[in-house]
Formats: structure tokens, sequence, C-alpha cells
């Protein structure tokens, strides 16, 4: 049998990797042996020869290697592959319960780095990004279809992160049927369209579903408080996620403000789905969607909150969640103003006891940073606010203890005193 190949790393940069951190830099490189091929499993070693992981190549890529496993015992096959997928699977079996929109595979997190895999009804959608995946494509499509019974995949994959992997573009059907312009699913007790084709990321921001519910819950929580139902704002709406649960959850209104009109299009439908008619016989219409209470606006989120505290309005609950600020470490100081700017004209809307679910999206903006960000708006302001909660994605995105970079979605509960 033909050795592994191996890498072996430069003195003094092997800390990374002892701390089971599953990115390998070119630069860490000291040498290449036995002349791997692109995606190519290679045996990862100090400088002094010792074993620290089992990785695969990328001889394109800044990230030169993805780690598959940290234990030498391991045989990076095609079984061990397989038994990936299942795990992810099966972790989110619960999910089903809740949703039809559920992310399966989430890259360095189900140790399958470069790999993300959401399961919306029976329509997988696949980003495949990294050289060790494309090399086994086939093997890991075919777990994922046997144990998921799920006979279409469509390819989302991310242009740039592919280029930047050195590898070619691609997309579109990859097994099964095309997906249809829209397709159904179903969050807790709402339903969205989603376009699998077309949509952000690979349709939905899935990863926002326990804080899409949240937000109902605190619309529901507001007549105890203040004896009257809840005034809601929601800025960059996309399809309406969060709009859609605060109506549903009883709120008086809900203007919802987003840039692209394609989105808004697609909230204006989420909006008739759910509406009153539609429901099941037998279920509770207290929640169902008043259409006359929703006000769509297509405009931009910066100006449109300027607007709003001009024409004197205030809120009860308030969503930021805008698009990523800051793709890397050069824009945060461009992406922190920003930051600032829309969490401080929010807050200026806020009613006292309102409450602000702000979040970012972006990596390079960590928990502390961001938390710091929005302390200078709440100073700003000139109020006082409480910390009430931490938020982040959803169960079906896991953060890896050893790799914080996978931790992108950050969000605060603030309430004005
Ligand atoms: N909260 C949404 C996801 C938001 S994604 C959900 O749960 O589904 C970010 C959205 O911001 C996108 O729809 C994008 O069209 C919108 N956007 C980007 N820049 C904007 C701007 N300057 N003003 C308003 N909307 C903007």
């Amino acid at each position: 049998m033909e050795a592994t190949p191996t890498l072996r790393l430069r003195p003094g940069k092997e800390r990374s990797v002892a701390r089971r951190h599953p990115w390998i830099y070119a630069s860490a490189i000291a040498g290449v042996s036995g002349a791997p091929g692109s995606g190519a499993l290679v045996q990862v070693q100090s400088s002094d020869g010792r074993f620290l992981a089992w990785a695969a190549y990328s001889p394109g890529s800044v990230i030169r290697a993805r780690c598959w496993s940290f234990e030498q015992k391991d045989r990076i096959d095609a079984q061990w592959l397989v038994a990936r997928v299942e795990a992810a699977v099966s972790r989110r079996q619960q999910l089903q319960e809740v949703t039809s929109a559920v992310r399966l595979v989430f890259g360095e997190a189900d140790a399958l780095p470069g790999f993300v895999v959401d399961r919306y009804e029976d329509f997988l959608v696949v980003q495949i990004q990294a050289a060790g995946i494309e090399v086994h494509r086939e093997v890991l499509l075919d777990a994922l279809c046997r144990c998921t019974a799920c006979a279409n995949v469509f390819d989302r994959s991310d242009p740039a992160l592919r280029t930047r992997e050195g590898l070619e573009v691609c997309g579109g059907v990859l097994r099964g049927a095309a997906p249809p312009q829209r397709l159904c699913i179903r969050e807790h007790d709402l339903r969205y369209w989603v376009d699998l084709r077309h949509g952000h990321k690979t349709g939905f921001y899935i990863d926002q579903r326990d804080n899409r519910r949240l937000a109902g819950q605190l619309v529901q929580q507001l007549p105890l408080r203040k004896g009257r139902a809840a005034r809601v704002l929601n800025c960059f709406c996309y399809t309406g996620g969060f709009s859609i649960a605060a109506a549903r959850a009883g709120a008086q209104s809900v203007t919802s403000v987003d840039s692209s009109a394609d989105a808004l299009a697609l909230a204006r439908s989420n909006a008739e789905l759910n509406v009153l008619g539609s429901q099941s016989a037998g279920e509770k219409t207290l929640g169902a969607i008043a259409p006359a209470s929703l006000e769509w606006v297509c405009g931009d989120a910066f100006e449109q909150l300027r607007r709003l505290r001009a024409e004197g309005q205030r809120f009860d609950l308030i969503v930021l969640d805008p698009p990523k600020f800051a793709t890397n470490q050069h824009q945060l100081e461009r992406a922190a103003r920003a930051y600032k700017d829309i969490n401080l004209s929010a807050l200026r809307l806020l009613e006292d006891g309102g409450t602000l679910l702000s979040f970012s999206c972006s990596a390079a903006v960590n928990a502390d940073l961001f938390q710091k960000i929005v302390a200078g708006a709440v100073i700003d302001a000139g109020v006082d606010c409480y910390l009430r909660a931490r938020l982040g994605a959803s169960s079906d995105h896991p953060t890896l203890m050893t790799h914080p970079e996978g931790e992108y979605l950050k969000g605060l509960l603030l309430e004005r005193a």
C-alpha cells in the first residue's frame, strides 16, 4: 500500500492543530511529501515528525488543508465519511417535529469542513466549498440521500468560496428533480415560501428559527405588561420571517423594511400564507394575522429608521438583522460604525420597557466586540438598557469550541428601562 502523503509543519506552527483547530494555513507548512492531489488525504505532522491530524489537501487555497480527525487510529475512508453524515443527520432528528427546514450538516462542526447541507421538505440544498468534500462528493451525497430518504439534491455552492478554494464554480441540480420556483416549508406553527434557487444562503435564514420564535413570545407577553398589543419594527426583514412570527403572535402592527423588492414580494406572500383564512379548522384564530396590520416598506433601513424618528413613531419591539457588514478584518471599522448607527437609531424609536433584538452575522465581529458596539449606541442614545440575553444561531448550527470562527451569528436582547 502506498504511504499517505504528509504535510510537515514549520517549527512553532503546531500549536493551532494541537489545539484541534481544523484549518492549516499554507504559511504554516514547511514541506509536502508524496505529491497529494486536490482533496487527497494527508497526514499532518509536527516539525519533528509527530502525528497531529488527518486532513484533506487543498492545493489552491490559503487554507491548505482542513482536518478530518485528530485521532491517529481513525481511517479516513468512505465508511468514515458516511458515519459523519449519519451522525450529523441523526443529531438533528428531533428538529423534524418543529420544522421542515433544517441544517443537516454544518461544515467543521460536523467534522466535514467545507460542506453545508440544508433540508427543505424533500429537497437537499448543498454547498460544496472545499477540495476534500469535492473529491468525495458522490459518497457523501449517496449517504445523505439514503439516511434522509430525499432524492432531490440542489447545489447552491458559493462561487466566491469555491474560487478561493481553487475549485471550478458550479451549481444546479445534482440529483432528482429541480426545485420549484417556491417551496412551502413549516417552522413551528408558521409556514413560509422559500426560493431555493435564488434565495439568500440556501434560500432561508434557518439559523434565526429560535429567535423568530422568541420574537413571537415577546409579542405575546406585551399585553400582560402594557395592557395593549405590541407595535413591532423589523428592519432588514428579507422574506418576513420575524414579521410573520410577530404578527401571528398578536402584534397590533408590524412595520417591515428591506431594500429588496423581490424579498418583500415573497414576504407579502408569506403573510397571506399565514392569515386567518388559511388556518385549519379547530386551530385557535386568536393569533392569526390581520393583513391590515402589516406594512412593508421597500427602502434603505438606515434612512427609514431616521424617517420613522422624524415622524415620531415608537415601537415596543424592534428587530435589527442586517446583512454581513464586515466580511474581513479590514472592514471592521466601517462595519462598527454601521452597526452603531442602526442600533442608535433603533434605540431612539424604542418605547420605555421596549425590547431590541439586535443581530450581527459578521464572523469578523466577535461577540465581545458586537456587545461593545451596541453598548456605545446605548450610551449615545442616553438611555438605560438591560442586557436580558445573548442570542445565537439555532441548535442545528452548533459551534465547535475549538473552531470559534463557526460562531458567526450573534444577537443581543436588550430591554429599555
Ligand atoms: N431577518 C431575516 C434575514 C435578514 S437578511 C430573516 O429572518 O429571514 C438581510 C436583509 O437585509 C436582506 O433581505 C437584504 O435585502 C436586506 N438589506 C441589505 N441592505 C439593506 C439596507 N441598506 N436597507 C434595508 N435592507 C437591506
